[in-house]
C-alpha cells in the first residue's frame, strides 16, 4: 500500500523519490546533526515548487507525517522523522539578484554560502547566519541573527515577500500586501505555516568588511566581556561582532603552545571604513592583550565562511539558548565559570547582540517578539564522538541553568533543542496568541508540526 502510494507521488514529481531500497538512501536520510538517526519512508528531492506542492498534498491525502528540510541544520532534526515523507528543498538553490533594485530572490533550500556568493558579486548582502552551510530557509523563518543584524535588522526583517505552499497544497504569495497575516507569521514563526519555495530579500551595500577573531586570556575574560557590554549599548551600527568562548583551534594565527586551550574571544565585523574599524578593534586591545588574532579587511562572504571548518556535517549537537537584557557582572561571572569548560573545539558559546536595527522594529510587527532583548546567547554543544554525548549534554544543561536567572523568558527558536518544545509559548511572548490564530487559519490540522510547534487548537 505504502509502495503504491509512493508510485503515485513519483508520477507527480520531477525530483527523485528516495526510499530505503534505493541506492543513496543512507546519505539522503541524514541531517547535519548526526545525533539524529532517523529512517523516513521517503525523501523527495524537490526540483521546484510544483514538486513541493505535490509532496504536501500527498502527505495530507495519505496522512503521512511530513518533514521539511532546507539546509538541514535544525539541531532537533526537524528535517526528518521515522516513517515520514521528507520534502528536501536543497535543489531549490537558485539566487537571482536585481542589483539596481537591491533585492534578491532565493530558492527555499539555498544555503547562506550560495546566497552570499550571488549577492557578494554585486557588493550587496543581507543579514544571514555566521556559518555559510546553514540554510536561508530555516534561519530566516525563525528570525535570523548574524553579523549584519545591528546594521540591517534580523534576516526576517529584510524579507519582502515569500512564495508559499500552504497545508492544502496551494501556492500563495505572502507579503505586506498579499496575505499579510501569513507574512507576519513567517517572520519568526518558523516552519509552522507552510513551505517557502522562494524568498525575496532586501539587500544592502556590503562589500569589504573589517574584522575577524581576537582571542584573550581567560583571566582577561571579565574585562573583555564587560567592555563589550558597555561598548555595544551605543556602538555604531556598523559594528556587528559578538563575544564567544572557544577552544583555540589549530590555525596558523594561533601560537602552537596555546592550541587546545579554552579562551575568551570577540569576533568582529565592521562594515564602515577600514580606518574606523581599526580604531574600534583597538578598543579591545586597550582592554587586554590578545593571545591570538586574525583581523583585517576581507569580502563579507569570506567572514561568513571563516568558521565553517569548525562545524562540519556529522557532529553531535545539543544546544540551549537565552535572551538577555543586560550582561551584568554576575552573569559574566557565571559565563566565566562555565564557558571555559567547553567539551570540544567544535563547541562554542556566542553572545549575539540584537540591539541596533533589530530594535527599530516593534515587538508586534513580526512574529519574532523579543525586540527588548540586547543579546541572544547560544550554548552550542557540538562534538564528534557519540560516546561524549552524556558529558556534553550535561555541560550545556548546567551552563544553561547557571545563566537562567540572568535571562529574560523564552529563547530564540532556532537555537532550541527538541526538549525545549514546552517553552514555545514563552519564546513568542505576547505574539503567541496571534500566531495560534494564523496557524489555525493556514494549518488547522497541524500538517507542519515538525518544528518548534505552535498549537493551532489554542
Ligand atoms: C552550524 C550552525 C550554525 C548556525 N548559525 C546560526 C546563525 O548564525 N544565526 C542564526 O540565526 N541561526 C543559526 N543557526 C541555527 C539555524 O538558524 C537553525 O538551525 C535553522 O533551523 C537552520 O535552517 P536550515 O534550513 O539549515 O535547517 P533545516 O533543518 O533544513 O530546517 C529546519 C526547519 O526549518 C523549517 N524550514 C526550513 N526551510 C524551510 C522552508 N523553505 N520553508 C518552510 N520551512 C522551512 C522547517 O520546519 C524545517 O524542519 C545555526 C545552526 C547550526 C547548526
Amino acid at each position: 500500500m505504502a509502495a503504491q502510494n509512493l508510485d503515485n507521488l513519483r508520477a507527480l514529481v520531477t525530483g527523485p523519490v528516495i526510499t530505503p531500497v534505493d541506492a543513496g538512501y543512507e546519505e539522503a536520510r541524514k541531517v547535519y546533526n548526526f545525533m539524529i538517526d532517523r529512517h523516513p519512508a521517503a525523501i523527495v528531492q524537490c526540483a521546484d515548487a510544483v514538486d513541493v506542492a505535490a509532496v504536501v498534498r500527498h502527505a495530507a491525502d495519505t496522512g503521512m507525517e511530513l518533514a521539511i528540510r532546507g539546509g538541514s541544520h535544525s539541531v532537533p532534526g526537524f528535517g526528518t522523522a521515522d516513517g515520514a515523507l521528507v520534502a528536501d528543498l536543497s535543489g531549490l538553490s537558485a539566487v537571482t539578484v536585481d542589483a539596481p533594485d537591491r533585492t534578491a530572490r532565493a530558492g527555499g533550500g539555498v544555503t547562506w554560502g550560495g546566497f552570499n556568493e550571488a549577492t557578494g558579486a554585486y557588493g550587496l548582502a543581507t543579514t544571514g547566519g555566521v556559518i555559510s552551510t546553514t540554510g536561508v530557509g530555516g534561519l530566516t523563518l525563525g528570525g535570523g541573527i548574524g553579523y549584519l543584524a545591528r546594521a540591517h535588522g534580523l534576516s526576517c526583517d529584510n524579507l519582502l515577500s515569500a512564495q508559499v505552499v500552504t497545508a492544502d497544497g496551494q501556492m500563495v504569495t505572502a507579503s505586506q500586501d498579499e496575505n499579510p497575516d501569513l507574512f507576519w507569521a513567517l517572520r519568526g514563526g518558523g516552519g509552522n505555516f507552510g513551505v517557502v519555495t522562494e524568498f525575496t530579500f532586501r539587500l544592502h551595500p556590503v562589500a569589504e568588511i573589517y574584522g575577524g577573531p581576537m582571542f584573550f586570556e581567560l583571566s582577561d575574560g571579565p574585562a573583555v566581556l564587560g567592555y563589550f557590554n558597555e561598548y555595544i549599548r551605543t556602538a555604531p551600527r556598523e559594528y556587528g561582532g559578538f563575544p564567544l568562548f572557544q577552544i583555540a583551534p589549530p590555525l596558523p594565527f594561533v601560537p602552537q603552545d596555546r592550541v587546545g586551550e579554552p579562551l575568551v574571544g570577540v569576533v568582529s565585523c565592521w562594515t564602515g571604513s577600514v580606518q574606523d574599524g581599526e580604531k574600534v578593534l583597538q578598543g579591545f586591545r586597550d582592554v587586554a592583550t590578545p593571545v591570538a588574532e586574525h583581523v583585517g579587511a576581507m569580502p563579507y562572504p569570506a567572514l561568513n565562511s571563516a568558521f565553517d571548518a569548525l562545524v562540519p556535517r556529522g557532529l553531535q549537537h545539543y544546544w540551549k539558548a537565552a535572551f538577555v537584557g543586560d550582561l551584568t557582572a554576575e552573569a559574566i561571572g557565571k559565563h566565566m565559570e562555565h564557558g571555559p569548560l567547553l567539551p570540544a573545539v567544535n563547541s562554542t558559546v556566542h553572545l549575539y547582540p540584537i540591539n541596533g536595527a533589530c530594535h527599530d522594529v516593534a515587538s508586534d510587527a513580526t512574529a519574532f517578539g523579543h525586540r527588548d532583548a540586547s543579546y541572544a546567547v547560544v550554548i552550542a554543544g557540538m562534538w564528534p564522538d557519540p560516546a561524549d554525548n552524556q558529558a556534553g549534554i550535561e555541560w550545556v544543561q548546567e551552563y544553561d541553568e547557571a545563566i537562567a536567572p540572568y535571562a529574560q523568558g523564552g529563547m530564540y527558536v532556532n537555537f532550541a533543542s527538541a526538549d525545549d518544545q514546552w517553552k514555545v509559548a514563552a519564546n513568542y511572548g505576547a505574539n503567541y496568541a496571534r500566531l495560534q490564530e494564523v496557524k489555525h487559519r493556514y494549518d488547522p490540522g497541524n500538517v507542519f508540526h515538525l518544528n518548534q510547534n505552535i498549537n493551532p487548537a489554542g
